[in-house]
Order: C-alpha cells, then sequence, then structure tokens
C-alpha cells in the first residue's frame, strides 16, 4: 500500500494524484474525472456518504 503510494507520487498520475475529501477517510486516489471534480476515493462508501450528508444537510436547513 505505502510502496503503491509511492510509485503513483513519482509517476505520470502524480498531478491527478487526491487524498479522500470524505470525514474520517484518508485514502488517495486518482482523479480521472472529467473536470477532476472528484471529491473521494470512491463511490462506496465516501460518495454515498458525502451525498447524504449533504442531503440531510440541506433537508434540514428547509423550512417546513
Ligand atoms: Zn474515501
Amino acid at each position: 500500500m505505502a510502496r503503491q503510494a509511492v510509485e503513483l507520487l513519482s509517476g505520470p498520475d502524480a498531478p491527478l494524484l487526491k487524498e479522500c475529501g470524505a470525514p474520517g477517510c484518508t485514502r488517495v486516489y486518482i482523479d480521472r474525472s472529467r473536470g477532476m471534480r472528484r471529491h473521494w476515493c470512491g463511490m462506496d462508501p465516501c460518495g454515498n456518504r458525502v451525498k447524504a450528508a449533504a442531503y440531510r444537510g440541506r433537508r434540514r436547513g428547509t423550512p417546513s
């Protein structure tokens, strides 16, 4: 795992290397999404968790 990270850091994909933005997750990933707008290592579980949190946040802020 560590060696893989080092190889990524020195490889051609280094500029695409990002750290996951999900709370509690420290995984790094290669962002090959269009526009490099991804913010997490993967959809499961991080992407789903972030989206669920955003959804809950929106609901909480909406007046009933
Ligand atoms: Zn993650």
